[in-house]
């Protein structure tokens, strides 16, 4: 079959017979059959059938640049026929790791100043558990190499990654966790926080992490990972009280902080990094994602000064990955990061695009019942959807309410993503005010027709 001449139908038949999803359900998916996207311009997707679709979700948290840059595309022409590949083990770079890890260095915060390339976060994650437990082992502490994380929090879906992240569905999958992970509530106030302002929930939120460590005892404790906004378990954004906290107690205790910026980084939060937006200093931090806006999978893990001077005490490194500091993967990520200099883009979050959201969501929220919650900061928000706003009573899973409401959104030309029963936006960084007027026009006439069929307008 002439597969480039195929049909939406063929598609769906082919991609059925030999395609296993990521995060789907294969029976769902075998009944509605997939969606075939076959291009994408701006903050748009096109599907086979011809439709354009606005994408509110960056595809997956990470065309920060949206779609169809030529200046990418160029870069990894003239990368790929210069040097396609080289590896960067045995003492050899490239020129394009170089100066990608350079270029880095100046845009991430305090003396996070050395970086180790890897191709997703998943990856980043893996070598921030690898190289935090070498670092201690180096330090003379080997029995330092555990990790606290949160209920919610994602990090990835390696076996180590996974542990790392508080997805109870994850971990039930044919028992997939390693010993050594902790998790502690995640800092939800809407959630969990009761009578308690958010300001004073924030600092009983990270009272769990002095808790934790006081039963499992610092000394076993290597370091305490979260994401500034906690993005996959719904746009979790913390009270302002929360960060400065946990970083207070990551010091007392002398626990390494990890920040995990593969979905804040790279201007999300109208910062270039989520840890600036709330005023904290990691020691160590994993990206990926809009460090090449998605257009090649790549990933770093910065690391600071005092970390890097350790392991460089420590003998050699036996960790890597053959595609470590891809060379294209650098080229495209540092034409990424220039374009996301150039025009501003982390500024145009904070100071307009990101502020026009917000009080767009706001005024969406004031005529839908439906959401109990609007959260979020810079370009990423959710919607919890509830079904009474006084009593903030949840829908239910059996309800579905943000699946329901994602695919009526979906079938008005407008992608945003459910989790849990929230709807979660997350647009390129270069979206304008009129796509974002459009985001709310669909989502406030999808709101309305889940509201119907739930029986709660
Ligand atoms: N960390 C965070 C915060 C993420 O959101 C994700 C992916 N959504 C990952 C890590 C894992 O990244 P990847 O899918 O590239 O492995």
């Amino acid at each position: 079959m002439a597969i480039a001449q195929s049909n939406t139908a063929q598609w769906q038949a082919l991609d059925a017979s030999h395609h296993i999803h990521p995060f789907c359900d294969p029976k769902t998916l075998a009944e509605r059959g997939t969606r075939v996207i076959t291009s994408a311009d701006g903050c748009y997707v096109h599907d086979s059938d011809g439709n354009r679709i606005l994408d509110g979700m960056a595809g997956l948290w990470c065309v920060n640049v949206g779609y169809g840059r030529q200046e990418l595309v160029d870069t990894a022409t003239r990368q790929m026929s210069e040097l396609p590949f080289y590896n960067s083990f045995f003492q050899s770079s490239t020129p394009s790791q170089i100066e990608l890890a350079q270029k880095l260095s100046e845009i991430t915060p305090g003396d996070l100043n050395h970086f180790f390339f890897a191709n997703s976060g998943s990856e980043a994650n893996d070598t921030v558990i690898r190289m935090a437990r070498h670092y201690w082992h180096v330090r003379g502490k080997p029995e330092k190499y555990k990790f606290i994380g949160r209920n919610l929090g994602y990090h990835g879906s390696t076996l180590a990654a996974t542990s790392l992240g508080g997805m109870k569905h994850m971990h039930d999958m044919g028992s997939s966790t390693l010993p050594g992970f902790e998790h502690i509530m995640e800092p939800h106030w809407y959630a969990h926080g009761g009578n308690l302002t958010p300001e004073e929930f924030g600092l009983r939120a990270a009272q769990a992490l002095e808790e934790k460590i006081l039963e499992i005892g610092a000394d076993n404790i290597a370091a305490f990972i979260g994401e500034p906004v906690q993005g996959a378990g719904g746009v979790i954004d913390p009270p302002s009280t929360y960060w400065p906290e946990v970083q207070k107690i990551c010091r007392k205790h002398d626990i390494l902080l990890v920040s995990d910026e593969v979905i804040c980084g790279f201007g999300r939060l109208g910062e270039w990094f989520g840890c600036q937006y709330y005023g904290v200093q990691p020691d160590i931090m994993p990206m990926a994602k809009g460090m090449s806006s998605g257009y090649l999978p790549i990933s770093a893990v910065a690391f600071s000064d005092a970390i890097f001077e350790t392991i460089n005490e420590g003998g050699p490194i036996p960790h890597g990955y053959t595609y470590s500091g891809h060379p294209v993967a650098c080229a495209v990520a540092h034409a990424n990061i220039e374009i996301i200099e150039r025009e501003g883009l982390v500024e145009r979050v904070r100071d307009d695009v990101g502020p026009y959201l917000r009080e767009r969501l706001k005024e969406l929220s004031e005529q839908h019942s439906i959401i109990g919650e609007v959260r979020g900061a810079g370009l990423i928000a959710g919607l919890q959807l509830v079904k009474s706003r006084e009593t903030r009573e949840p829908f239910t899973a059996e309800d579905n309410a943000a699946n329901i409401c994602r695919d009526i959104c979906l079938d008005k030309g407008l992608i945003m993503r459910a989790v849990g029963q929230a709807m979660v936006i997350c647009p390129p960084l270069t979206i304008t005010h009129a796509e974002i007027d459009e985001i709310i026009e669909k989502a406030s006439a999808g709101l309305t027709e889940t509201a119907r069929k739930l029986g709660v307008a």
